[in-house]
């Protein structure tokens, strides 16, 4: 089952590599990446980064060079670097990877954005670390969101409604109340709104409609399976 990519947003003659992966693809990665690890994957992935991650807000950059097979202590839900050849990966079952590129200054990000990650305001940190580390310009800013639960299978009460109430003036494109105490969560829509709401253009942003626990040949799914049986791999990579 092939890996998902948006050649629109990262167009690989620009030396942009990028997927999100399913649950046997890319092989490659699947089989050998380690949580906190820095993993050499020739020929095509001279340097892989995947960290463990939080469901928090904390951005990592990785600007300097990396010994391969290295340990990588810090955790974080975000990964951000300008080094040609290092593929910065994230791991989702059902939560929300998305993918940024700055076409001109040629920088990338990863970002894991379960409800939790979301709701705290991971997309905002990453374009905020992007802006003031790197002098990013929204209008070179290239985004997907790739495959996570849909809201088709994500229902949820209060503990997750009211921060969204709370914190996002767009809370009702968002959440669709099934009942009086619970709604429907579509989290890309979120990450979607988050995104323009930072001054993204909608044709900037790319998005899968793919829901993790509906399509069971080619995603892992938390929730349909109730536990960690495995992780899907998303990652993006400059070339020199
Ligand atoms: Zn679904």
């Amino acid at each position: 089952m092939d890996s998902l990519s948006f050649p629109e947003c990262f167009p690989s003659e620009h030396g942009f590599v990028h997927f999100f992966g399913t649950r046997q693809s890319p092989a490659a990665l699947v089989k050998t990446v380690q949580v906190g690890q820095v993993t050499p994957v020739p020929p095509d992935y001279p340097c892989v980064i995947s960290v463990k991650q939080v469901h928090e807000k904390t951005v990592l950059v990785f600007d300097e060079q990396l010994d391969a097979n290295s340990t990588i202590a810090q955790e974080g839900d975000a990964l951000v670097t300008r080094q040609p050849n290092v593929l910065l990966v994230v791991r989702t079952a059902d939560c929300v990877p998305v993918l940024f590129a700055d076409l001109k200054l040629r920088v990338v990000a990863a970002v894991h954005a379960g409800w939790r990650g979301a709701v705290a305001g991971i997309v905002g940190e990453t374009i905020s670390v992007l802006k003031h580390q790197y002098g990013t310009k929204e209008e070179h800013l290239r985004v997907a969101i790739g495959p996570s639960i849909g809201a088709c299978c994500f229902e949820v009460d209060d503990p997750v409604i009211s921060p969204i109430k709370a914190n996002y003036p767009f809370w009702n494109k968002v959440l669709m109340p099934t009942s009086a105490t619970h709604a429907k969560v579509d989290l890309k829509e979120l990450i979607l709104q988050q995104l323009q709401h930072q001054g993204i253009a909608v044709t900037s942003i790319s998005r899968s409609d793919a829901c993790t626990q509906c399509d069971a040949s080619k995603y892992f799914s938390y929730r349909r399976e109730g536990r960690v049986n495995g992780t899907m791999l998303s990652g993006i990579m400059l070339k020199p």
